[in-house]
């Protein structure tokens, strides 16, 4: 009788909803960190609160007028724990009126985690906020040194529990490949990830941005970012360990945003590394599969809904699938949940 075996991706399954980004750049931002171009990664200036509020309530309001909705509201892009006063309470006021308007579902931010402290997150809990989001970039000592963070890894640790314990949804963002990166530092953080268990998890590698105290560095030779290949290699590597810790990997790689592209000097960019590295990672599951059937396969069924990854971007792992015994006519794809391999 010929073997066969069957598997989920998995993937924890996305979340339904809409996000509606607000983008405030570098406010509340104690300083300006090394490798940090918010401003170029979102392609907004940095306006001023007053602006922000204002252009806000009037597209809220046009959004309610037409009937569109409901969004998650996300304040990103600063130190939204860290703004002065009374601005945290006025967003959370703005969002709390469009919510009881039906129009807002949940309410995120993004901060640092020494921006964090337990009884600042349960007010503004108390306010509305849902989520926050960690820019932790990294739990390595040495790392966060090199970069200029000004914390430590217990202090991303603790943070990291103080949003937990303020009763939010907690989502932690990497930076792999700072400087002060040493091999299995990347590995290691995921693995931290992975056990602290956040609703979601964004991977950033680190890219040398114009204008950043970083470029500085890499054009007089103090930094070197990771190679593309390295990152495809890393993050795919990552991405199994958070899955199975329940992740959703929400975002792997800037997005092309504004005048992003051309204001990368160096580093691991490209329009399509989540694409490839999800196809990497797939990949590996495969591999797995192929294992433990213990014969060269012939067959793989796979979910439709995997089709677009399958051989990574522009069909650059169909080498490896073929050298597995699985060359594109051996693949089909089906409206099934799972994988078989047979
Ligand atoms: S990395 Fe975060 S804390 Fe640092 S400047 Fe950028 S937005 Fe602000």
């Amino acid at each position: 009788m010929s073997r066969q075996i069957e598997f989920l991706h998995p993937e924890p399954l996305p979340r339904t909803g809409r996000v509606w980004p607000v983008f405030l750049p570098f406010a509340g931002c104690p300083y300006r960190c090394l490798f940090c171009a918010q401003d170029r990664q979102t392609g907004r200036d940095a306006a001023t609160l007053r602006e922000a509020r204002d252009s806000l309530v009037r597209d809220l309001e046009s959004a309610l007028a037409a009937g569109h909705g409901p969004y998650e509201l996300a304040f990103y892009g600063g130190t939204f724990t860290a703004l002065p006063a009374p601005w945290p309470e006025t967003f959370l006021a703005l969002a709390a009126r469009f919510r009881d308007a039906g129009l807002i579902s949940r309410v995120r931010c993004s901060t640092r985690p020494d921006c964090a402290d337990p009884a600042s997150l349960a007010r503004l809990r108390s306010l509305g906020l849902d989520m926050v989001e960690l820019g932790v970039q990294s739990f390595d000592d040495q790392a966060l040194a090199a970069s200029g963070r000004g914390y430590g890894g217990e202090t991303a640790r603790q943070g990291c529990r103080a949003v937990r314990e303020a009763g939010l949804a907690l989502g932690i963002q990497l930076l792999p490949g700072l400087p002060g990166d040493r091999p299995g530092v990347f590995r290691r953080d995921a693995g931290i990830v992975a056990g602290l268990a956040p609703e979601i998890a964004r991977l950033y590698p680190c890219l040398v941005i114009r204008g950043t105290g970083l470029a500085s560095a890499w054009e007089c030779g103090r930094y070197a970012p990771w190679t593309l290949e390295r990152t495809r290699r890393e993050l795919a590597a990552a991405l199994p360990v958070l899955w199975a810790a329940g992740v959703r990997v929400v975002r792997v790689g800037l997005a092309p945003e504004g005048a992003l592209e051309r204001d990368i000097l160096a580093g691991p960019w490209h329009p399509a590394l989540g694409q490839s590295v999800r196809g990497l990672a797939l990949l590996g599951l495969v591999e797995d599969a192929a294992k433990r059937l213990g014969q060269r396969p012939m067959r793989l069924n796979v979910p439709r809904r995997y089709q677009g990854e399958l051989f990574g971007h522009g069909g650059e792992l169909r080498g490896e699938y073929a050298a597995l015994g699985l060359p594109q006519r051996a693949i089909r794809y089906a409206d099934s949940a799972g994988f078989v391999l047979l």
